[in-house]
């Protein structure tokens, strides 16, 4: 019987996640200098993705040999698959200045009017999180993004003056974790669209290594796989545990990370052998053992867990359902025969995913 462990529903109410859980996909406070040194900054040097990696190189090889500015480039994926590094990375293959801003920091059209009649001819404009941009700037990046060039209005009410700005021919590279809450208009002027994947576990076996030689550790290859194996097939957890791992080995077992060190230290962080940590395990004990596996709704799993509905749905879900343990359903999540499996619980006649 595959991965069999034995987890008691431990959380107790109204606890929260704890906020420095190690597997979650979004950037951690403090975190960000550790990031930097670890982007790779080519894309020969970045791995896995390997579609991505190909389009991208025939779309900025072409541009380049045209001598024009490539299409604008939409990168769509979950947090921490690498679309702010590959926004970087067009940056640098075209030899020009990168600059970067986010959805939520442009409020007003203004925002955006500053950072546009700032760019210099072939810049690159990374807008992260573009989704969430406010609707009258994400108007004003329509005109700019097609004609590269906007109108600007000086003064309100009757009085108010539009006087048209010429831009810098720029390639937009916009980031979103949530494609579908793009506008169509918006979407429909990008170039070119690229859907980044999780990554399997040899590629990112391979992050892992790469980051242990950039930071100087030691390690044994297995225990790069083991590191690799739970990190939800994402580059930022995968290097978080790295980091983490290193830390541990560093006080038990002389710097160098071998299996077993990497094993120990991941019990001591709360992440298990599918890379769930506490809060993900709570969700799926409430399900089986508090509601016979389902279907019950999310606000009555987050209940059980002491969580916003919210927490439950956008951080624990999505890897739960992605790993084929929780499935959603018109009358609720219903648990697999994975989860039950996973608590180490046979699963009953019936069960999804038991054939
Ligand atoms: P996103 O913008 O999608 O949230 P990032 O580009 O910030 O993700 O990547 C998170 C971290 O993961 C980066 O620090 C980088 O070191 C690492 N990373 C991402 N993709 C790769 C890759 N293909 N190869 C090696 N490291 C990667």
């Amino acid at each position: 019987m595959p991965n069999v462990e034995k987890t008691e529903f431990q959380l107790p109410e109204g606890a929260l996640r704890p906020p420095d859980s190690a597997v979650r996909p979004q950037l951690n406070e403090g975190e960000h200098d550790d990031e930097v040194n670890l982007r790779p900054k080519s894309l020969g040097e970045f791995i896995g993705q390997p579609k991505v990696r190909e389009q991208l190189e025939l779309v900025l090889g072409g541009a380049k040999s045209r001598g024009v500015a490539p299409d604008h480039v939409l990168l769509s994926g979950p947090p921490g698959l690498g679309k702010t590094t590959m926004a970087m990375i067009i940056a640098a293959e075209l030899n020009s200045n990168l600059r970067m801003t986010s959805g939520p920091a442009l409020e007003r059209a203004g925002d955006l009017a500053a950072m546009l009649s700032n760019l210099t001819e072939g810049d690159v404009l990374f807008i992260d999180e573009i989704h969430r941009m406010a609707r009258p700037a994400e108007e004003m990046l329509y005109m700019a993004m097609e004609d590269f060039r906007i109108d600007v209005i000086v003064g309100k009410g009757p009085g108010a003056t539009s006087i048209p700005l010429e831009l810098a021919p720029f390639t937009l590279v916009g980031a979103t974790t949530r494609s579908g809450m793009l506008t169509g208009p918006l979407r429909d002027r990008f170039g070119f669209t690229a859907q980044m994947e999780f990554y399997g576990p040899n590629d990112l076996t391979r992050v892992v290594m790469r980051a242990a030689k950039i930071l100087g550790v030691s390690i044994d290859e297995d225990a790069g796989h083991e590191i690799a194996s739970r990190s939800r097939g994402t580059p930022r957890i995968a290097n978080r545990l790295l980091r983490r791992v290193r830390d541990y080995a560093d006080v038990h077992s002389n710097g160098h990370i071998t299996l077993a060190a990497a094993q120990a230290a991941l019990v001591v962080f709360d992440v298990d052998d599918m890379g769930l940590d506490r809060l993900d395990r709570a969700v799926l004990t409430a399900l089986i053992k508090g509601h016979g596996g389902g279907p019950v709704g999310v606000s009555t799993l987050a209940i059980a867990v002491g969580e916003e509905p919210s927490t439950v749905e956008e951080v624990c879900e999505p890897y739960l359902v992605r790993a084929g343990m929780v499935s959603r359903t018109g009358r609720g999540r219903v648990a697999t025969a994975a989860a039950w499996r996973h608590i180490g619980l046979e699963p009953p006649e019936g069960t999804v995913g038991l054939f």
